[in-house]
């Protein structure tokens, strides 16, 4: 497996991660599960979040206390599903702007298709998070990636819940320099580019519409 990949096994993720895969699960449970890995997901990615030590005066003392530096986020979701994974990361940085890319997978080539993009005008100087709960032919990242560097982006990293070994590859082959974070690596993608075992359509779960 590539080296830019980190898979965040912490047992509460796991343990959310399999009540999502459950068919059983409903659209409501779905969703709240989804946010919840979202939170924490968002404590891995910005781990390394580089840190200012600024004056504080507490009622005891006067120290130097760390502070997040004035280096700017950019939560940028892949629409639809990339919506459930951004509820959760808002909820711990709530001061990150957000953009958002519309693609669709055209259902024959599987290719990804461009229908919305949206990211802030200084997107070359934060630090861009993209989320998309499958991580599964790669063409949705790579198509995601791509136009965020050809509107200036230079850091970047990109989160998902679950990830096929065939699009760490791909999305790999093109930006390697692009560390993945995901809770599990699964097994294939099946011929119609979904994830196995995976856990189904994520934004057809997340949002009820099938
Ligand atoms: N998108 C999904 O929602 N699920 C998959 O398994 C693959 C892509």
């Amino acid at each position: 497996m590539s080296e830019n990949v980190i898979v965040v096994e912490h047992p509460l993720i796991l343990h959310k991660l399999t009540l999502m895969r459950r068919k059983e699960t409903s659209t409501a449970n779905f969703r709240r599960l989804l946010k919840e890995i979202g939170v924490l997901l968002a404590y891995e990615v910005t781990r390394d979040l580089p840190l200012d030590l600024i004056p504080v005066e507490t009622p005891l003392a006067k120290i130097m206390a760390p502070m997040i530096s004035s280096k700017k986020l950019c939560l940028v979701s892949i629409l639809r599903a990339g919506n459930g994974l951004l509820d959760g990361m808002l909820d711990i940085v709530p001061s990150a702007r957000v953009g958002h890319i519309g693609l669709y997978r055209d259902p024959t080539t599987l290719e990804a298709i461009e229908y919305y993009f949206k990211v802030p005008e200084d997107i070359a100087e934060r630090l861009a998070i993209v989320l998309d709960p499958m991580l599964a032919t790669g063409h949705s990242a790579i198509a995601a990636i791509d136009q965020l560097k050809a509107h200036g982006a230079v850091r970047m990293k990109y989160v998902s819940l679950l990830a096929a070994p065939e699009g760490i590859a791909a999305l790999h082959s093109v930006h390697p320099e692009v560390t993945i974070y995901t809770a599990a690596i699964d097994e294939r993608l099946n011929d119609h580019g979904y994830i196995v075992p995976g856990l189904g359509d994520a934004g057809d779960r997340l949002f009820g519409t099938k």
